[in-house]
């Protein structure tokens, strides 16, 4: 009725407003200290090789333990640190957290790929702070990827120039969350890049939807074509996972292999690497 869509209504709408602004503000003044505190860690999620049947990466992602609110998701938490220079120092403790990490692993042809975020390649502070990393970690450039998003490439020439700089020196240059369209595509062609990554929404309906699937498949063969390596993320299912290779298509990440895991069990837990075997066919995947 009119009454219940009356004054009422708006309060609470404004309440869970308020409610939101209020630990919207709160995130943003603790996240200056949380560096400090050290209530943030970085988990790493695997990328998968379904051609050598092991982990030939993986991607590092950003945890924060707050002390009142618990996890906090970086979806919500880097856009604000997005707003300020923060994201720089975050990104310099990120870059150093990972490499480090991986240069200690027992795996000498692992990769790590670090998020970048489009503020931090706009500083004009990447290059520096990357050799810094490379450096004080010992790892080799060649076994560090940075994942930047697409419409960081399509802005300006400074940071291209950054970016081939960097690929100069040997790291590797990821696109993520990339969409399906072709002429998104074909945009890439002639940048300084090396992987692109699938974002998630690419498998909707793959399933389902032979159209899709069609597109799907196209897509993925014209990135190799084109001489990327294309990740595609986000496989939660057997039949995804079997449809991709069936499509011939190499590399995968996504809850089904293997979640985001803790530093400590990175010796262990890497598919094809200590971890559990990757399964050659659907049918060789543990039960739910
Ligand atoms: P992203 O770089 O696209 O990372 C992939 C996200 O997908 C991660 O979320 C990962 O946990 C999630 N994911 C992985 N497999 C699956 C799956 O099978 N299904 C589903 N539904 N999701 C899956 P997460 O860790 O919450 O990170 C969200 C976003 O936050 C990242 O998206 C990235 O854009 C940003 N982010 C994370 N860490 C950092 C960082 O260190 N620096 C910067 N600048 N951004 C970061
Ligand atoms: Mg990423
Ligand atoms: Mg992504
Ligand atoms: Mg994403």
């Amino acid at each position: 009725s009119a009454r219940a869509a009356g004054p009422g209504r708006v309060r609470r709408h404004s309440d869970a407003l308020r409610i939101t602004q209020q630990r919207e503000e709160t995130l943003r003044t603790d996240l200056d200290r949380a560096l400090a505190e050290g209530q943030l860690r970085l988990v790493y999620q695997p990328v998968v090789d379904l051609a050598l049947h092991r982990t030939v990466s993986v991607e590092a992602l950003l945890r924060w333990r707050h002390p009142v609110y618990g996890e906090v998701s970086p979806a919500e938490f880097v856009p604000l640190a997005e707003e300020s220079a923060l994201i720089s120092e975050l990104g310099r403790w990120v870059l150093a957290e990972a490499t480090a990490t991986v240069a200690a692993l027992p795996h000498p042809d692992l990769a790590v790929a670090v998020n970048v975020s489009a503020r931090h390649v706009r500083s004009g502070e990447l290059v520096a702070d990357v050799l810094r990393a490379l450096e004080s970690s010992g790892l080799p450039s060649s076994r560090l990827i940075l994942e930047i998003t697409e419409s960081v490439l399509l802005d300006d020439e400074h940071v291209t120039d950054d970016l081939a700089a960097l690929r100069r020196l040997g790291v590797r240059i990821a696109v993520d969350d990339f969409g399906t369209g072709w002429s998104s595509l074909a945009y890439l062609v002639g940048l300084p890049i090396d992987v692109l990554k699938m974002d998630r929404q690419f498998l909707a309906d793959v399933e389902t939807d032979p159209q899709r699937r069609a597109l799907c498949s196209s897509v993925l063969h014209l990135g190799t074509s084109l001489g990327l390596v294309v990740v595609v993320e986000g496989v939660e299912t057997a039949t995804e996972l079997q449809l991709l290779r069936d499509m011939g298509h190499r590399f995968i990440q996504g809850y089904l292999l293997a979640r985001p895991l803790d530093r400590a069990v990175l010796t262990t837990q890497l598919p094809g690497l200590g971890g559990a075997a990757v399964p050659t066919s659907a049918a060789g995947l543990p039960g739910p």
